[in-house]
């Protein structure tokens, strides 16, 4: 059985089709320009394939509570000419098969939690680091929507004392996305992320500010695991920075077999950047049901 797979990403958007083992047989990627170019050529793609559900995992905000008027429309994007663009609607309206939706980040957990790392577990936190900051949450087997969904990239933190500017969000002086994305780390240090790999400032900085956030995930959520992903996280010098500070920071009033074992509990993403297109996958199964 195939099933399509649409990753909905604020650059590009990528097509492809799978099957429900998660094996992605082929796809492309077309660039997020406007609804008027994009849409017509993803259309076209799902149109051609013998395809029996379509998972879609969308950039955000969107609104993803099937009861709402507006589900399936993205909301008050920053990308303007995808406003309250009625992304579900205009799939549904050519391509008549059975659809399910989620954020682009639940949509990740949830490919981690069915093909990869966190099989068998079913509560999972999935956190993207890259031209933005975004948390996906699954707890007890749900992946958590609430009023809209989790926007865990816009938590609070405490600033760095050797942080200078402190963050970039326009909406929040002190939030995790304006302290700790890729464009903040430039914006911070004046080049790219990927050219400071020799700088250790850099990363005790953003380690400090990405192990506050999973601190208060830790207490609020609970999770069995928190898996980290996007470009930033490439840096894999990140990841004993980040534990170490996790664990200080807990400051001992934690005692699990999970927090014990912090190489196994904050883990990078473990299927090789498709963890999102297959998560799709996975969407488009559970609506068959
Ligand atoms: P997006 O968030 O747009 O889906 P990415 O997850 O690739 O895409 O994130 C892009 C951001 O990650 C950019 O700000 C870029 O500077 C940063 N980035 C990409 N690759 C690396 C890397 N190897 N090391 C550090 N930062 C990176
Ligand atoms: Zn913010």
């Amino acid at each position: 059985m195939l099933i399509g797979a649409l990753e909905a990403g604020g650059t590009k958007m990528v097509c492809a089709v799978g099957k429900e083992d998660g094996t992605i047989l082929e796809q492309v990627s077309i660039p997020t320009s406007t609804p008027e170019e994009t849409m017509p050529r993803i259309l076209e793609y799902f149109s051609s394939k013998e395809i029996k559900a379509l998972g879609v995992a969308a950039f955000g905000p969107v609104d993803v509570n099937p009861a709402s008027p507006s589900y399936g429309c993205i909301l008050d994007t920053p990308k303007i000419p995808w406003r309250q663009f009625d992304l579900l609607g205009s799939l549904k309206e050519k391509i008549h098969v059975p659809m399910g939706l989620d954020t682009d980040v639940n949509g990740s957990c949830l490919g981690e939690m069915t093909y990869g790392c966190a099989k068998g577990l079913d509560s999972v936190i999935y956190i993207t680091i890259g031209t933005g900051v975004g948390v996906g949450v699954c707890s007890g087997g749900r992946l958590v929507h609430g009023m809209l969904h989790p926007e865990g990239g816009h938590v609070l933190l405490t600033r760095h004392p050797e942080d200078p500017n402190g963050g970039i969000c326009p909406y929040h002086p002190n939030c995790l996305e304006g302290f700790a994305s890729g464009p903040s780390i430039e914006a911070r240090w004046g080049k790219k992320a990927v050219d400071l790999k020799d700088n250790p400032k850099v990363w005790e900085i953003e380690s400090f500010y990405i192990a506050q956030a999973l601190v208060d995930y830790i207490m609020i959520l609970s999770p069995q695991k928190i898996i980290l992903g996007g470009g930033v996280m490439h840096q894999e010098q990140l990841f004993p920075l980040i534990r170490g500070k996790v664990k200080e920071l807990i400051g001992g009033y934690l005692n699990t077999p999970e927090l014990r074992d912090l190489d196994q509990y904050i883990v990078p993403a473990s299927l090789g950047g498709d963890q999102g297109i297959m998560g799709c996958i996975k969407l488009g199964l559970n609506a068959l049901c």
